[in-house]
């Protein structure tokens, strides 16, 4: 058999196979496997033709196993940012939204409210004296104390547009689109009287917590600061620390005291 002779042979040619990521290598390697076989042992330049085949065929598979490594890779990182994504947003001892995952979503329902004129109430919680609770209980006591906390006050948020929110530390935000000043003050006394009964077993301890909640309600104007209603939530929830903690104070209070710091 000559040099010429495998040319006459049917081969498979490079456009036969496409299909996959590596069907030009696949169809290279049986091209060659065809020409090598077509020109037999005795061909001068067999010996020659035969290794570069084989290199090929390594440097192929070396590249196969590579971009197995890096799919791999891939499929880690992707895993990673899903959980990344997710702790992004919620806050990882509770299980409620964060601050972040709040300001975003609060700026929609700002913009929604603006557009349909509806009120929109903010009631913030802060646990009372909780430092004492942590030092006479434990930490762990406390972070269980945490999550009980952000369930009474999620179960309270029955509407769609409701938002809660861990506002950090031992502070919770309660967004209420869409809700009267005297509707939400329901709701934060209904949270407050929940919390204020419930009985918190951890270990052999029975522990009994207060929440104190301030409570500002407003119709966003076009150009109002969302920001705004959360610092007169602030005012009304310092106020109620003030005057004995243990109750919900509407901003109103705040403005009727004559604090220099109602905005
Ligand atoms: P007040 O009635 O004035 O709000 O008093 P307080 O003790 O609740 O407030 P203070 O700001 O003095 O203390 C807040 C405490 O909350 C201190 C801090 O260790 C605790 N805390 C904040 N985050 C966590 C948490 O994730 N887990 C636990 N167990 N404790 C926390
Ligand atoms: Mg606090
Ligand atoms: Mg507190």
């Amino acid at each position: 058999m000559n040099s010429s002779d495998h040319q006459t042979k049917e081969t498979p040619k490079s456009e036969a196979i496409t299909d996959g990521l590596f069907g030009t290598e696949e169809t290279i390697i049986r091209y060659g496997e065809s020409v090598l076989e077509s020109m037999g042992k005795d061909h001068p330049f067999y010996g020659e033709y035969d290794i570069l085949l084989k290199n090929y065929k390594k440097m192929y598979k070396q590249l196969s196993r590579l971009v197995k490594i890096n799919d791999k890779q891939q499929s880690k990182l992707s895993q990673a940012n899903t959980i990344l994504a997710i702790h992004s947003r919620y806050d990882a001892l509770t299980g409620i939204y964060n601050r972040r995952a709040f300001n975003e979503l609060y700026e929609r329902e700002w913009r929604r409210c603006i557009r349909y004129g509806h009120t929109v109430s903010f009631l913030m919680f802060d646990i009372d004296h909780f430092k004492n609770v942590n030092d006479r209980f434990g930490h762990p006591a406390g972070d269980e104390i945490l999550k009980n906390t952000a369930k009474i006050i999620e179960a309270a948020a029955r509407r769609e547009g409701d938002l809660v929110a861990r506002f950090g530390g031992e502070e919770f935000i309660l967004l209420l689109p869409d809700t009267s000043a005297v509707h939400a003050f329901k709701i934060a006394e209904s949270i407050r009287k929940s919390t204020s009964k419930e009985c918190f077993y951890y270990e052999e301890s029975e522990i009994r917590i207060t929440l104190s909640a301030g409570l500002a309600s407003m119709v966003p104007d076009v150009g109002a600061e969302p920001e705004r209603l959360i610092r007169r939530a602030d005012e009304a929830l310092y106020l109620a620390k003030r005057t004995g903690r243990n109750r919900v104070c509407v901003y109103e209070d705040v403005r009727a005291e004559g604090s220099d710091h109602a905005g």
